[in-house]
């Protein structure tokens, strides 16, 4: 997997790559097994279906829900597409209320504002210096017209942990939908559907270690049945909720990548953290002016949102063209405005210059982290050591 003549790959929160494991199961759906799961005629489609039911399944078991329970889409941005504008549509006779909150991902603010110009009324919550959502504000902010209340899991930018339980079980006490954007948490840390109360939630195959364009969103089925109204019509596949032929390959990429999340994700987990802490204690212990952005410890494993005082990141990325990583404005969009989350922690715009993300993720070994660490403390001594 490392290849030397490569920059360490210190991105994972932006996408990971597909693991070997996942690649191999996929193989015989790009050859013999390339049947439309719709397809009822005949072997190659029944194969097809059988393929896309047993990666239902296995999603399924990772998040403790049925099968049924599981509608495959293209990604978690049409997932957030779904869930949002699915509820807005479908409830529109009890309500038109939505909450959320500041730090969210594109995906999730883009379409909101979408559902606001169309006469929905959004709520914006703001977050603490550490990025978290004050639970007393949210249940301030519950309307009698409140439909559903959309929190991310773990933050894309600094890592930090949303207390799903706790919102959970306040949304379930107000008789309110809540759902949640886990890209970047599903395989990652536990999330447990019934445990937390979610009634939906959108996942991503390419943050998993399966491929791209491939996702998922779950919907509750039962106390509370949660309904949506389709967004793309045409065929009525994935019980009317999601049409369109079904990427069989991706699907059977997510199932199995779950599958493998799902037994390594406890010693995986305590590996990664491992690394990020040494990588950081090495920078902080070589270097003056480094903080840490986000919660000190109420992160996701392998991230690192670190400022580095007097240093611009873009400088510093253009000065590491051997380490792959992101700086703290416009990872998640196309353009190159500072970062709306490390602005919600109220950083100023100097600060959010001066910061960068590091995500590791499974294939970072500790030879990487070595020298990154190594790389990254000479390149900031280089650039402060530069007339400006
Ligand atoms: C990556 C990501 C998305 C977008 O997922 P796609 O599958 O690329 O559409 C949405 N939300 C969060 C939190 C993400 O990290």
């Amino acid at each position: 997997m490392v290849n030397e003549d490569r920059p360490i790959y210190l991105d994972y929160q932006s996408t990971t790559p597909v693991d070997s494991r996942v690649f191999r199961e996929m193989l015989p759906t790009f050859s013999e097994k390339f049947g439309n799961a719709a397809s009822k005629g005949h072997v190659y489609g029944w194969e097809s279906a059988k393929l896309v039911e047993a990666g239902r399944f296995r999603i399924a078991d990772l998040l403790g829900c049925t099968s049924k329970e599981i509608l495959f889409t293209s990604g978690a941005t049409e997932s957030n597409n779904l869930a949002l504008k699915g509820v807005a549509e479908k409830y529109r006779d009890k309500g038109n209320h939505f909450i959320s909150v500041v730090t969210e991902h594109k995906a999730i603010l883009d379409p909101l504002s979408r559902l606001s110009e169309r006469g929905s009324e959004v709520t914006l919550l703001g977050v603490n210096s550490e990025g978290t959502v004050d639970l007393e504000e949210l249940e301030s902010a519950l309307r009698p017209t409140t439909l559903l209340v959309s929190i991310m899991a773990v933050n894309n930018e600094i890592g930090t942990l949303a207390p799903l339980e706790e919102i959970g079980a306040l949304c379930r006490k107000h008789d309110v939908l809540f759902h949640t954007d886990a890209a970047q948490a599903v395989g990652k840390i536990p999330i447990h559907v019934d445990k937390m109360k979610i009634d939906l939630l959108s996942l991503s195959g390419h943050k998993v270690y399966a491929t791209k364009g491939v996702g998922a969103l779950y919907v509750r089925r039962r106390s509370p049945t949660v309904r949506l109204a389709s967004q793309m019509d045409g065929g009525g596949h994935e019980r009317g909720m999601r049409s369109g032929t079904l990427n069989v390959p991706g699907i059977v990429a997510l199932g199995k990548a779950s599958e493998l999340c799902q037994w390594e994700m406890g010693k995986e987990s305590l590996r990664i953290q491992f690394l990020s802490d040494n990588l950081f204690q090495r920078i902080q212990s070589d270097l003056s002016g480094v903080q840490l952005n986000g919660h000190s410890a109420n992160r996701l494993p392998g991230n690192l949102n670190l400022r580095f005082k007097g240093i611009d990141a873009e400088d510093l990325l253009t000065q590491l063209p051997d380490i792959a990583m992101s700086t703290g404005s416009a990872c998640t969009t196309a353009s190159l405005e500072p970062s709306h989350v490390l602005k919600a922690l109220g950083l100023s715009e100097e600060a959010i210059r001066s910061s960068i993300r590091i995500s590791l993720g499974r294939f970072t070994t500790d030879e990487e982290i070595d020298r990154a660490g190594v790389r990254i403390v000479e390149a900031v001594r280089e650039l402060r050591a530069q007339p400006r």
